[in-house]
């Protein structure tokens, strides 16, 4: 582990600050002179005990005021301030009556003992957990290599990667959380050090490999999540998470599922629908939206919904699994609003 300087940020603006200019934002790989901010820190500690992150600077937002704050009321919505942790959000029983699929992805999350330490502007900031990217012994696109270790088709481990959009990285994001967040239309507010403040959709938060190889989410060097924002669901919405495992005590997504349906009786109204550990990112099935939304909440059309948004799925050798298993758990989670 290299020496790095510690700065205790007390507030946003502070903490902006102490940005270096030499920052390289999320190229870890050639982060050498760069800060980087630390919320809980179990991400950003795999990191530096690595050796994949050498930071000059650690600059810690976990102790600054007023961002460990959760509001809701039923005109506004939720909100959920960057630095509450994973273990109060399961524990909000207002959360759990109004979004409950958002309850259950943060329940299913890590373990008791992470969920006390994990914020969750850490969680939607965490990088992949691809093996090849967390290697030091492999250069791959992410890290300004050469290929993509994973896509081989012969001696790529591919067995947790994605099936759709798997084109020159084929890792899953990390945070299962964001698949409920993005079902339930979540923006995240973003301040600079201007002080000026933006909020971003969750579908707009999340960058793929094609659009740039080095990032995974559009923050900026010097921009800090500040909270999470949902909107306030109406009184016909329905919301259900279910995540596949390997193991059942604890362990990252091989395919986990947020739906959330405004119903009419065992009618659709209308449709969200979104996968995680399915592609780079995060992502929204129109297809399975469009399926099942003004149809009767039922086995057949939940099937039709589940077999649609497997429509773009294209496994590499050794995920075909995720297909059958996708069509299982989005079939089961429409079933379980119904
Ligand atoms: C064994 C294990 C299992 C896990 N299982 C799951 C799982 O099933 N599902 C899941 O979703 N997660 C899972 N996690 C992730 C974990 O719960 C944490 O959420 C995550 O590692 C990071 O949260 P943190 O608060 O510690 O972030 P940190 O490590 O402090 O930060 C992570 C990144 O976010 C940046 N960052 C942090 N806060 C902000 C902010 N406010 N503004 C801008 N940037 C910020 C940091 O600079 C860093 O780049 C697991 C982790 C482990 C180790």
């Amino acid at each position: 582990m290299n020496k790095f300087s510690w700065y205790e940020a007390k507030s946003v603006e502070e903490a902006l600050q102490q940005v270096n200019s030499t920052v390289s934002e999320q190229l870890y790989e050639h982060s050498d002179n760069a800060s980087v901010f630390k919320s809980g820190g179990i991400d950003v500690f795999d990191w530096v005990k690595e050796g994949l992150l050498k930071p000059q600077k650690i600059i810690n937002i976990r102790n600054i005021p007023g961002l460990d704050k959760i509001g809701y009321d039923p005109k506004n919505g939720l909100s959920i301030g960057s630095n509450v942790t994973l273990a109060e959000i399961a524990s909000n029983p207002e959360i759990k009556t109004n979004y409950l699929a958002l309850h259950q992805a943060v329940n299913h999350a890590a373990t008791p003992q992470l969920r006390n330490m994990s914020t969750l502007g850490g969680n939607i900031a965490q990088r992949n957990r691809c093996w090849y990217f967390r290697s030091a012994d492999h250069d791959c696109f992410r890290k300004g290599g050469d290929r993509c270790f994973a896509r081989h088709s012969e001696t790529g481990e591919n067995e947790n990667h994605a099936i759709i959009d798997n084109g020159s990285c084929v890792s899953v994001h990390a945070s299962s959380i964001s698949t409920a967040l993005m079902a339930f239309n979540a923006s995240v507010v973003i301040v600079n050090s201007e002080g000026e403040k933006k909020e971003v959709r969750m579908d707009d938060f999340f960058v793929t490999a094609g659009e740039d190889i080095a990032m995974e989410n559009v923050l900026k060097a010097k921009e800090i999540i500040t909270e999470i924002i949902i909107p306030a669901p109406s009184k016909n919405t329905k919301s259900a998470y279910i995540k596949q495992v390997a193991r059942e005590s604890y362990d990252w997504s091989l395919g986990d599922v947020a739906v959330v349906l405004e119903v009419s009786g065992d009618t659709c109204r209308s449709a969200s629908i979104v996968l995680g550990a399915a592609a780079p990112v995060p992502y929204r099935s129109i297809e399975a939206q469009q399926a099942i939304a003004k149809k009767t909440i039922n086995s057949e059309n939940a099937m039709a919904a589940a077999e649609a948004a497997m429509s773009k799925a294209r496994p590499l050798a050794k995920n075909g699994y995720k297909v059958p298993l996708f069509i299982a758990t989005i079939k089961q989670a429409i079933l379980e609003i119904s």
